[in-house]
């Protein structure tokens, strides 16, 4: 754009200077100003249509913009051949009357602004008015809008107007382009292989239904549906589209979802950022987010996400790079504090807002049952029972504790949660040894290592320790193993994991529920330090899963 600009201002300095010169030496110029011409509007929107219009996908998304500027509530959309032989999208918005269905087509003819201030508060998405005027004159292009009163059919090939008919349509706008680039080869054999370019326009379609919960999409490429999006809550959207983000932030700045650690990935495809819902990349935001899962991930992994924020458009500047949208946010590092620890807390809420409640056993009272010979209960009004009942532990298989609410806990996971935040925070119940073991040591150092994580021990020998009192979650029977580990790993998480995960230990009943417990207490009680998931609540969905109904 701003290129483009200057090339203008160039074009108009040329001239300028070339009308004093030509006053003065008239017949040498002559041949000069000869070299420069005006181009046709035709050839000026279809250099414009190398900047807007890439390929199909920018088509679609320039006009699945137009229709949510519109207000559409419905917007469907189908190509052929990748998008290059065809692109057919119809919305239910506001149309267009006769007059400005054909000023559409004209460059800078927009509704959107009507002075340069109207930029500063900008709501809908396009403004430039330029992407109609570009996509048509590299296409042959059809428009059939109504504002409810009068249709109006539109032909235009290589962006000129061959015919203007009144037509029958329902409020709404439907745009047909066929044949994309075809009179501008060089850019159509630069064009993606039709299934590269399905993706494409796939993954655009995608992201704008991401942000737009409430519009209703469709999307077939030839006979094949990709979309079929019914208006939902945002949550609803994001699971359609992306699988299950099970938790939820709020910042000050704005929401998002988050997927379970264990489901990062090796690229960041899945991270998805909207400001002031627009899709755009923001490098910082990707880490600020990593940054918040902490030791949950794993190195050079990331972790899907989707993040809407809302930001005074004077505090964004989008145009990093026009294609791919990168942002600068001034307040960065607040914002980069912000959303860290909003990710951080959101793993750290307790196992259960609310306590579980049974439903109660069924009431009856002596009076309603003459029959009866049992002894009067209290008699439950309320479908919850009036007091907390505690859920019960069921089984226990191998490492797995199985409750009655149906709550399947590792307990490998759960042990290493509990021993990983008890060496950590130093807060801790400790078993002190009635005989102290003795271990060799390499290095003087470890005396006061071992202390910092919860291991009382002294030195009795140039290179001997004895070990008076260790974390309650550490088997004393199983020291050495314990220590090996934590000499091999040096980090606590994986010391935590690895131990908890070799411990050949069959867990009674009293033991695993204690555990439970005490995993209940833990900062972060849903994930182990390595950031698999420790326990899940299975439903009824689960069950007929299983069963196959
Ligand atoms: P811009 O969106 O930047 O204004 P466009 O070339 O994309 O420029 O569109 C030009 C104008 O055409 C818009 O300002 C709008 O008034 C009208 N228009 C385009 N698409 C639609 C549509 N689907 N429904 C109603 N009006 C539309
Ligand atoms: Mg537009």
């Amino acid at each position: 754009m701003r290129q483009k600009e200057e090339g203008r201002k160039k074009q108009t300095a040329i001239s300028s200077t070339g009308s004093i010169l030509e006053r003065h030496f008239s017949v040498t110029l002559f041949d000069m100003v000869q070299k420069i011409v005006r181009l046709s509007e035709a050839v000026i929107n279809q250099i414009a249509a190398g900047e807007v219009v890439e390929g199909p996908s920018s088509v679609v998304k320039e006009l699945i913009e137009n229709s949510l500027d519109a207000k559409a509530s419905r917007i469907s959309i189908a190509i052929q051949g990748g998008g290059l032989l065809s692109i057919e999208i119809e919305d239910d918005g506001s149309g267009m009357n006769r007059e400005d269905a054909v000023l559409c087509l004209e460059r800078h003819a927009t509704s959107k602004i009507r002075t340069a201030d109207d930029l500063q508060a900008l709501s809908t998405m396009g403004f430039r008015g330029e992407a109609l005027a570009a996509i048509s004159s590299v296409s042959h292009f059809e428009l059939k809008t109504s504002d409810g009163k009068i249709g109006t059919a539109i032909r235009s090939e290589g962006g000129k107007i061959e015919s203007i008919l009144p037509c029958a349509r329902n409020r709404g706008t439907t745009i047909s382009i066929r044949s994309l680039f075809y009179n501008t080869p060089a850019r159509k054999k630069f064009q993606k292989s039709p299934s590269a370019s399905v993706a494409q326009v796939v993954k655009t379609v995608e992201t704008i239904a991401l942000a737009h919960p409430e519009v209703a999409f469709t999307l077939h490429s030839g006979a094949q549906a990709h979309l079929k999006l019914e208006p939902q809550d945002q949550k609803g959207r994001i699971e359609a589209i992306l699988g299950p983000f099970p938790h939820e932030i709020k910042t000050l700045r704005g929401m998002g979802f988050l997927s379970a650690p264990q489901d990062a990935k090796t690229h960041r495809r899945n991270q998805f950022l909207f400001i002031n819902r627009r899709p755009v990349f923001s490098p910082l935001i990707s880490r600020a987010v990593q940054a918040g899962y902490g030791t949950r991930l794993n190195e050079n992994s990331h972790p899907p996400f989707v993040l809407f924020l809302e930001i005074p458009s004077d505090e964004v500047d989008v145009n990093v790079h026009p294609q791919k949208k990168e942002v600068r946010l001034s307040e960065e590092s607040s914002l980069f504090r912000e959303i860290e620890k909003a990710v951080s807390e959101s793993f750290e809420t307790p196992l259960f807002e609310k306590p579980i409640f049974f439903t109660p056993p069924p009431t009856f009272s002596l009076a309603e049952d003459p029959f009866s010979v049992l002894p009067a209960f209290p008699k439950f009004q309320t479908t919850e029972l009036p007091f907390e009942i505690e859920d019960r532990p069921l089984a226990v298989f191998g490492k797995f504790l199985l409750m009655e609410s149906f709550i399947l806990v590792d307990l490998s996971g759960a042990h290493a949660r509990v021993l990983f935040e008890e060496m950590k925070t130093g807060v801790q119940e400790k078993q002190a040894l009635l005989c102290p073991l003795e271990i060799e040591i390499d290095h003087p150092e470890t005396e006061s290592a071992l202390e910092t994580i919860g291991v009382e021990c002294r030195l009795i020998g140039p290179s001997r320790l004895a070990i008076d009192a260790l974390p309650s979650s550490i088997d004393p029977s199983q020291f050495f193993s314990f220590f090996s580990t934590w000499n091999e790993t040096k980090k606590l998480e994986n010391t935590a994991v690895r131990y908890c995960r070799n411990l050949k230990k069959k867990y009674s009943l009293d033991e695993a529920f204690l555990l439970w417990r005490r995993l209940q207490k833990c900062k972060d009680s849903l994930y182990d330090p390595l950031g698999k998931k420790i326990w899940t609540q299975m439903e009824r969905s689960d069950f007929e899963q299983i069963l196959e109904r």
